[in-house]
């Protein structure tokens, strides 16, 4: 530490100072008179080797790392007044924050001992205290909110189709298993559609690969709004798309297949006169599950079914 004089000896106030706002008496000037003010240069660390001690910036200013910062870069800025480590010193535990100084600076360092003589002598500093600590608790608590939030939109992304917006393969992957496991365990039915788009690579070659992207998203949309808010629907890969439908018998779920059938027949892609109406229709294939069939085998049997509907002239829905 470069230590360069006396608190009590530099021409700094203790009015200035955000910890004894309003506790300006000599008692408290007694106590801080002796206390060291260090110098650190731009750019150094603020090296307390680890222990718990104040430091109340006199003149320049001091970034904080927190120690839980994944290097996402939140530095708090401690200015001239403030101070940093009260806490540490509180609960006598580390300091792990990174320290530095963001500019020449001149410390004030009051060690733990000294802090809790402050307390105990002079009210006005135990308030400012418990004011400081309030505001920091508040702004960790935001803090912790806006990751949870970030958190939760990564979440999102990761498990969504960035072009449709369906449930991507990997929750599929994750979610099936235990939709299997759940149906089989409360003996509830559970059904499958697998839809794919009908002479899709035509459409693409005819209209273009956007166009087709959009017809894509279109179709998509028509599923999810087709369904019911406890069915889900899947982007399984390229131009293929599932609907699982919890709870739905094998005759419930032809019911469903039909709709969906039917209004992607319907559906106009492009309301642009200029374009020649494209034809969009897909095939279904449906399968329900069935005694001792896993998540595995239930997709294997609406992808065969599907693959019967493409063979009886698409368009259609088979089992
Ligand atoms: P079928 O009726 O037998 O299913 O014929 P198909 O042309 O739809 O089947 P095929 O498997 O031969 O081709 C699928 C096409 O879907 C080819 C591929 O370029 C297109 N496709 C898959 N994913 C996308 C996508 O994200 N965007 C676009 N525009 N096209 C896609
Ligand atoms: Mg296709
Ligand atoms: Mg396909």
């Amino acid at each position: 530490m470069n230590i360069i004089g006396a608190f009590g000896a530099s021409r700094h106030a203790i009015r200035d100072l955000q910890l004894f706002r309003d506790a300006d008496t000599p008692a408290v000037a007694a106590l801080l008179a002796a206390c060291p003010v260090i110098r650190v240069a731009q750019d150094e660390p603020v090296e307390d080797g680890l222990r718990a001690r104040l430091y109340i910036v006199l003149s320049g200013s001091l970034g904080v790392q927190p120690a839980t910062a994944s290097g996402s870069g939140e530095i708090q800025r401690i200015l001239p007044g403030e101070s940093v480590g009260e806490q540490s010193v509180l609960d006598d535990a580390a300091n792990l924050d990174a320290i530095t100084a963001l500019e020449d600076c001149e410390l004030l360092v009051v060690e733990p001992d000294l802090l809790w003589r402050l307390i105990d002598e002079a009210d006005g500093v135990a308030r400012n205290l418990l004011r400081l600590l309030s505001f920091r608790i508040r702004a960790a608590n935001a803090l912790l909110r806006r990751r949870q939030k970030l958190g939760e939109f990564y979440r999102q992304l990761s498990m969504n189709d960035g072009l449709t917006g369906l449930y991507n393969r990997a929750w599929l992957n994750d979610m099936l298993p235990a939709m299997v496991a759940r149906s089989r365990q409360d003996g509830t039915p559970l059904s499958l559609v697998m839809i794919d788009l009908d002479h899709f690579k035509r459409f693409n070659d005819t209209y273009g690969h956007t166009a087709g992207d959009t017809a894509l998203a279109t179709a998509a949309a028509v599923i999810r709004n087709a369904l019911r808010p406890s069915d889900f629907a899947v982007r399984y890969g390229g131009e293929e798309l599932m609907a699982i439908l919890p709870n739905t018998n094998r005759v419930l779920a032809e019911m469903v297949a039909g709709r969906l059938c039917g209004r992607l027949r319907e559906t106009v892609v492009f309301d642009d006169m200029r374009v020649a109406l494209p034809h969009l229709t897909a095939s279904l294939g449906v399968a329900s599950l069935a005694r001792g069939q896993d998540e595995r085998s239930l997709v294997e049997a609406a992808d065969a079914a599907l693959y019967r509907a493409k063979e009886a002239g698409r368009d259609r829905i088979s089992t």
